[in-house]
């Protein structure tokens, strides 16, 4: 049985029922439920604990997928206590850096717009989020993080719209990202819009989102690396524009 990824539908879910389902020879637990997002797209896992019956917890060191997107392997931290299959647990992301990681995400999206060069890497983390593009040109990093903070200002929402396998392949302009693929394999492929009828922005992403612009608040751009002739490095941090070179 494939796990239902509850974040998939509800990217607020901190807190979840499961059942332990598998239990992996180094450790790894899997669930038939979970809202632990599980690394994929540049997106790092989730950590957080696994709470049993009697209130003990099961601290996790991160959360990955298996040979497939339907297998997500809740990795504890060493000395953990195991759980038995069929034990049912309470499970608690840590929630003030999973929306941290959220916010950022957003960002790069934003970025994307401001930047409307091909993606060929991208890298999300709690404090700085890194996208790599295939651009020439050189631009102002002050410059774009004033277009970042107008978009963030606007409040655009950001919502999920699902479409099939089919309609990406059919429609392969709506991808951004040249070497990260699109999410396929599930059947269905989620599209992360911005903006009422993505006026802003639509791109094929199964990453975890904030529900408005204004949730990303004071980003800016940190630096702008030159990485061969035609790859362009850019870092965005959290706060308003420092001392950074
Ligand atoms: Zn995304």
């Amino acid at each position: 049985m494939p796990v239902d990824a509850l974040y998939r539908d509800d990217f607020y879910l901190s807190t979840a029922e499961a059942e332990v389902t598998t239990i992996h020879e180094d450790g790894g637990i899997e669930l038939n439920r979970t809202c632990f997002y599980a690394t994929s797209g540049g997106q790092p896992g989730d950590t957080g604990f696994l709470e049993r019956a009697d209130g003990t917890k099961i601290a996790l060191a991160q959360t990955k997928h298996g040979a497939t997107k339907d297998i997500i392997i809740h990795v504890p931290l060493e000395g953990e206590p195991q759980p038995l299959v069929g034990e049912k647990l309470t499970l608690h992301v840590d929630w003030p850096r999973r929306y941290r990681l959220m916010r950022m995400h957003t960002a790069c999206h934003l970025l994307s717009v401001v930047c409307p060069y091909p993606i060929t890497g991208a890298a999300v983390g709690e404090e700085e989020a890194r996208v790599d593009f295939d651009m020439s040109e050189t631009i102002d990093r002050h410059e774009v993080t004033g277009r970042l903070m107008e978009l963030v200002n606007q409040n655009h929402p950001v919502y999920v719209q699902w479409i099939t396998d089919e309609e990406l392949i059919a429609n392969p302009g709506i991808v951004k990202s040249k070497n990260v693929r699109p999410p396929l394999g599930l059947g269905r492929v989620s599209l992360v819009c911005i903006g009422r009828d993505s006026s802003v922005d639509s791109q094929p992403c199964g990453g975890t989102h904030v529900s408005e612009t204004q949730e990303v608040g004071a980003i800016h751009i940190a630096k702008i690396e030159k990485k061969g002739k035609e790859n362009r490095r850019f870092r965005i941090r959290f706060g308003a524009p420092g001392a950074e070179a």
